[in-house]
Parts: C-alpha cells; sequence; structure tokens
C-alpha cells in the first residue's frame, strides 16, 4: 500500500510517502510559506533534494503541486495508486483515544476542540480539508498527538484547581508528543519481545517531553493542558508558577497574550542562555565557555533527571529507559549528564556505547540497573502505520 503521512501547520505542510508493510520510505518534502509570500516547496527523493520557488497561495495549491510531483516522478501512475492519508491531529481532546478514519462527522468534533489548540487545529483542519477536497475517493485518516496519554488516571490529568473548571471547559493535562512516545514504546517493546515493559521515554527535541509507560499504557507524561508545561525546552519554559505572568504584565506593561509568547517563544534554553533555542548553539558556547549557556544545558539536565527518578517511582522500577528526538538522538554529552544526575537510580552509561548519533543502540553499561537505549523516532512512519492499519 502506498499511504501518504501529512504534517500541516499554519504555513506549512511536510509530507512522506511510504509502501506498508515494506515500511519503505519512497518521497518525502516540505512546503513552506504557504500563503505568505516567497512560497517554496523542497523534495527528498532518491537521497537528493530538490528545491522548487512557487507561488502557494493556499494549503490547495501546494497539495496540488505535490499530487504533481507523484506522478510526474512515476511515485504513482494515478490518483487511484494512492491507499490513504494520515494526517497529524495535534489535539483529539478526550474524544480520541486513538487513530480514526476522518468523516464529515469527525470534521465537527475537531471543530469544536479549537478552543484547546487555538493554533495547531486550525492548520490541521485546513491540511486534512485541502486533501479532502483534491482527493475525495482517498480514505484519510486523523493521528492524534494527545490519544495515547488517554489512558492516564484522573490522579494523574487532574489539576487541583476548582473541579468545574475540568467539568465545565476541559482543564486538565492532555499531554502531547504521543505519536513519538508510542513509536518509542512499540519499538523497544518489540525489540525487547516483551509487552508488559515500563518505560521511561525522553523526547528531547526543540519540544521536550518525558513520558511514563506501563505496558503500553501511559501513566503519566510532562506536558499538560499545552505544550508549555513540563521539561526545559528550546523557547518554552516548561513549569513555571501562573503567579509570574500577572507580575510581568504589571511590571512591563505588557497583556497576558504577550506574557504567554514570552514563555513560549523566548524562555528555555534561549531565554537563560540569551544565545540560542538549538542545542548545538548551545553546546558550542558551552565550549567556549559561555557561562549562561553552560547554565541553560545544566537546568534542562536536572529537570529531566528529576522527571525520570519521579517517574520510576511512578512506575515502581522501570525497565527501560529511552532517548530521542534531536537531542534525545544526537546530543552525547546531555544524555551523559543526565545519566550521571540519575546515579542514585543505579543507572550507569557507557561511555563508548554512548557515542552515537541517530542510532538505535544500548547505550548502558552491563551493570547498570536500568538500561539505557537511544531509540531514533519516526512520527510520519507511525501516522502511516495507523493508516495501513485502519485501511486494511
Ligand atoms: P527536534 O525538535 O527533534 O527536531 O530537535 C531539535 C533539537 O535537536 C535542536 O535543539 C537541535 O540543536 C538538536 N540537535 C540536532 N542535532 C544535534 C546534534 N548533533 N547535537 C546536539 N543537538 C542536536
Amino acid at each position: 500500500m502506498k499511504l501518504l503521512s501529512v504534517n500541516a501547520g499554519s504555513s506549512s505542510l511536510k509530507f512522506t510517502l511510504f509502501e506498508l508493510p515494506e515500511k519503505k520510505e519512497l518521497i518525502s518534502g516540505t512546503f513552506e510559506k504557504i500563503g505568505i509570500g516567497n512560497s517554496f516547496y523542497t523534495i527528498k527523493l532518491n537521497g537528493e533534494k530538490i528545491k522548487r520557488e512557487v507561488d502557494l497561495k493556499d494549503h490547495g495549491v501546494a497539495v496540488n503541486y505535490l499530487i504533481e510531483e507523484l506522478t510526474n516522478n512515476k511515485i504513482i501512475d494515478s490518483l487511484d495508486d494512492l491507499d490513504g492519508i494520515g494526517h497529524r491531529v495535534v489535539h483529539g481532546g478526550t474524544y480520541y483515544n486513538q487513530s480514526v478514519i476522518i468523516d464529515d462527522k469527525f470534521m465537527e468534533v475537531i471543530n469544536s476542540l479549537i478552543d484547546l489548540a487555538p493554533i495547531h487545529n486550525p492548520a490541521n483542519i485546513t491540511g486534512i480539508k485541502a486533501f479532502r477536497d483534491a482527493l475525495p475517493n482517498v480514505p484519510q485518516i486523523a493521528v492524534f498527538d494527545t490519544a495515547f496519554h488517554q489512558t492516564m488516571e484522573k490522579t494523574e490529568y487532574l489539576y487541583a484547581v476548582p473541579y468545574e473548571w475540568y467539568e465545565k471547559y476541559g482543564v486538565r493535562k492532555y499531554g502531547f508528543h504521543g505519536t513519538s512516545h508510542r513509536y518509542i514504546n512499540k519499538t523497544i517493546s518489540e525489540y525487547l519481545g516483551r509487552d508488559d515493559l515500563k518505560v521511561i521515554s525522553c523526547h528531547l527535541g526543540n519540544g521536550s517531553s518525558l513520558c511514563a509507560i506501563n505496558a503500553g499504557k501511559v501513566v503519566d507524561t510532562s506536558m499538560g493542558f499545552t505544550p508549555l508545561t513540563g521539561l526545559i525546552m528550546g523557547t518554552r519554559s516548561g513549569d513555571v508558577d501562573p503567579s509570574i505572568i500577572p507580575f510581568i504584565m504589571d511590571k512591563e506593561n505588557k497583556t497576558c497574550d504577550q506574557v504567554l509568547n514570552d514563555l513560549n517563544k523566548k524562555s528555555g534554553l534561549l531565554g537563560i542562555s540569551g544565545v540560542s533555542s538549538d542545542s548545538r548553539d548551545i553546546e558550542e558556547g558551552i565550549e567556549n565557555g559561555n557561562e549562561r549557556c553552560a547554565l541553560a544545558n545544566e537546568m534542562l539536565c536536572r529537570k529531566v533527571a528529576n522527571y525520570i527518578a519521579m517517574y520510576n517511582n511512578m512506575l515502581g522500577g522501570a525497565d527501560v529507559i529511552t532517548f530521542t528526538a534531536g537531542i534525545g538522538e544526537n546530543s552525547i554529552d546531555t544524555r551523559k549528564r543526565i545519566i550521571e544526575l540519575v546515579e542514585s537510580l543505579g543507572v550507569k552509561l557507557d561511555a563508548e556505547k554512548n557515542d552515537v548519533r541517530g542510532k538505535f543502540t544500548l547505550i548502558s553499561s552491563d551493570d547498570s540497573k536500568i538500561p539505557v537505549y537511544v531509540v531514533p523516532t519516526n512520527e510520519e512512519l507511525m501516522i502511516a502505520m495507523d493508516t495501513y492499519e485502519l485501511i486494511k
């Protein structure tokens, strides 16, 4: 089956076409600056990258270019060759605990959830509409960032705020990165041949979250009502005292939205280092003796370590710790420091094995109480796999 995995943002559209069940990647690419001028797209095919500057007035135009590329490059002969399309949808609220086939009812529900993800869901919906218009006969599937976390218990997903906020408005922890954490759990569980694993999955990228998983069910995760909370991220603050918001509004004469924007876009590694949100720049800063870069990275490592310790406790002892995403897969020093900080759990790294980037690897020593793995994530493949399962 040829299955397209789609991630639509407000001005971008990323796609990967897979052949399943072989899990073969046929073509991938990104449309950028849709509807804002100077638009272009890049395509990766047979190891080659092609860039074309075209006018992308809206997502519909991008979808038409995409179909043209698929046929021109003989990836498909006709539209009938496309078996299904899987869409990333950020927020499924409490309605969806797994991926679903998109129909008119789905469109109604997802529209009603815009309040919960005012930036992401409208962009996802725009992408879905563009594909439904262009390819009405191809089955389409929604894969949610939140769905995997729906197994959390009330004790974990509720905030200790007036209960009516939860009842009336759905104020609770939802969690994000679910597609990645699910992929990691599936990969490591299959590799170790177990379906009862207790996993601490560390997704450390520009956005970061930890997830505690027991036998395939999420026990807790570090992001919350929105992706702002939990760990220190590239530009997001992670956990802060909400009283800071009115305090800064008053001091800097800012609106609530402006302060929230500061917490989302000017905080985290960027906010502390004053240099960059990108961990490669932070590492370079540390090498050059920049103290604030060192401080930013140390704060990130301590936060991750403390969440690992908490999740180890919640799981009654984890069977495995995994690192994934940009930082988790590639930053040797960050992994080393985090593991040093959880030494009390008996976790030990093997420095030689840890000298690895972006490859599935056991990086802990033989006498480590909990084995630690680098497991590269692949959300696009997970979306295609869900699409395959739902339509096959
Ligand atoms: P992601 O959001 O998963 O794409 O991850 C982006 C983050 O991964 C950025 O902070 C990058 O700096 C970081 N990253 C990617 N490659 C490396 C690398 N080789 N060493 C350190 N950090 C990296």
